[in-house]
């Protein structure tokens, strides 16, 4: 068994970090590493000051007089912007609301009115469940619609793109193998075929830089509890560049949506611009949550993260296979780290029992069935020290057999 490195040259990586300092900015429990920010990103402290100041002040205080006096009915569109610049898109095409799965609902319904004639909804048979659910609901209120399939209906999704394909709605990085795509080229792709291409950035947004308006994407989704830290169940966003916003229509038109919300007139009318994709009223306590961690985001340079980001998945690879290897433990998705999003998964017959020993050692990654361990690397609170310590946990549930303990089989509903 290779031995793991030197230690005093980890510590040196972490006091070189030009991203170290941001780690103070979150309430970090003690003796956890924490490498599932991918499912759920750590608290920032901001977050908690925002909070208590909507609630307390504004909230108990303000009462009805806070929509007006403290922005909170600008928020969804103001966060959105936030959310923009980490994503390529311009002000006023970001917004946010909903959930993910929601917005892909909307984002579809929308394309498909964009695109009339056409019935096709092209996506990837292993998306994200949630965004095949929706379009499956899509299809199911517009009996024309198709849905093709890669890996079921072709192995290339480039081979599903034809003219009768009126939307491709596609995963920037997979949630699974962690392998991202390119994104000017299948949009280009998508274009040449005439089609709409809707990108879902859940993976994406937080984790590594994305030029939306460079790659003249159409639409985006994504959430913003998982790298973007804005809290369990934080509202999502939706992005359409600026040249559709005339066009689009989406059928869930709540009075949130509507050009003149407080007009109460009969008749539903189009808000301007990204406005349109609102429904029902947004939840203003968690779109605070969201801001404070939205502000520290505002100090961050994406391509310092990204490169941290490839050095701390690069290393845990390096390491993992260095001295784990032995046991079984095997590298999904790619060993490219340009093609590589913010994560890293590994195999093992036994992946959901050593994930348990994981963290019942406080080294909390998750599990993706059917035997996927996967590891989240979140640049703002994950160090060098972290990597090495999680693999000398792992190697060690490997070496002594710890994992096969009976409590660690148990499976909970959330994995
Ligand atoms: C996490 C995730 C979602 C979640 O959707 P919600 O509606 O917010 O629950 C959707 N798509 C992808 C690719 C995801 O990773």
């Amino acid at each position: 068994m290779t031995a793991m490195p030197d230690l005093a040259a980890i510590e040196a990586r972490d006091a070189a970090d030009p991203l170290r300092h941001m780690r103070d900015r979150f309430v970090l429990p003690q003796g956890v590493i924490y490498l599932d920010g991918n499912s759920l990103g750590a608290a920032p402290k901001e977050a908690f000051a925002e909070l208590d100041k909507a609630a307390k002040e504004e909230w108990a205080q303000g009462l009805i007089r806070s929509w007006n006096h403290a922005g909170w009915f600008d928020l969804a569109l103001q966060l959105g912007d936030k959310v923009g610049r980490l994503i390529g898109a311009g002000p006023g095409e970001t917004v946010v609301c909903d959930t993910t799965s929601t917005n892909i609902y909307k984002a579809l319904q929308a394309a498909l009115s964009m695109r009339p004639g056409r019935s096709v909804i092209v996506a990837e048979g292993d998306s994200f469940p949630t965004d095949l659910y929706m379009a499956e609901g899509v299809a199911s209120t517009r009996p024309d619609v198709k849905i093709r399939l890669e890996g079921v209906d072709a192995d290339n999704i480039e081979d599903l793109i034809d003219d009768s394909v009126a939307v491709v709605l596609v995963n920037h990085v997979n949630y699974k193998s962690g392998i991202l795509r390119d994104m000017a080229a299948l949009t280009a792709k998508a274009h040449a075929a005439g089609a709409l291409i809707v990108w879902d950035l859940c993976h994406t947004a937080g984790a590594l830089p994305v030029e939306l308006n460079a790659a003249n994407a159409d639409m985006a989704v994504g959430c913003t509890y998982k790298y973007l830290n804005g809290g369990p169940g934080a509202p999502a966003f939706i992005y359409a560049a600026r040249r559709h916003h005339e066009q689009i229509r989406q059928p869930l038109s709540g009075w949130w949506g509507h050009a003149r919300p407080f007009a109460f007139t009969q008749g539903y009318e189009p808000g301007a611009g990204i406005t349109r994709f609102l429904c029902g009223t947004q939840p203003v306590l968690s779109l605070r949550a969201l801001k404070g961690s939205l502000d520290v985001w505002d100090e961050v340079d994406l391509n310092a993260l990204r490169k941290k980001s490839i050095e701390l998945t690069e290393l845990f690879i390096e390491l993992v296979e260095a001295t784990c290897g032995e046991f079984g433990v095997k590298l999904e998705g790619t060993r490219d780290p340009n093609r590589r999003g913010s994560q890293v998964s590994f195999s093992h017959e036994n992946a959901y029992e050593i994930m348990q020993a994981l963290i019942d050692r406080g080294v909390i990654g998750d599990f993706r069935a059917p035997n996927v361990m996967r590891f989240g690397f979140t640049p703002l609170y994950v160090g060098y020290r972290d990597v090495w310590e999680a693999v000398a946990t792992l190697r060690d549930i490997l070496a002594t057999g710890a994992w096969q303990d009976t409590r660690f089989a148990v499976r909970a509903a959330v994995t």
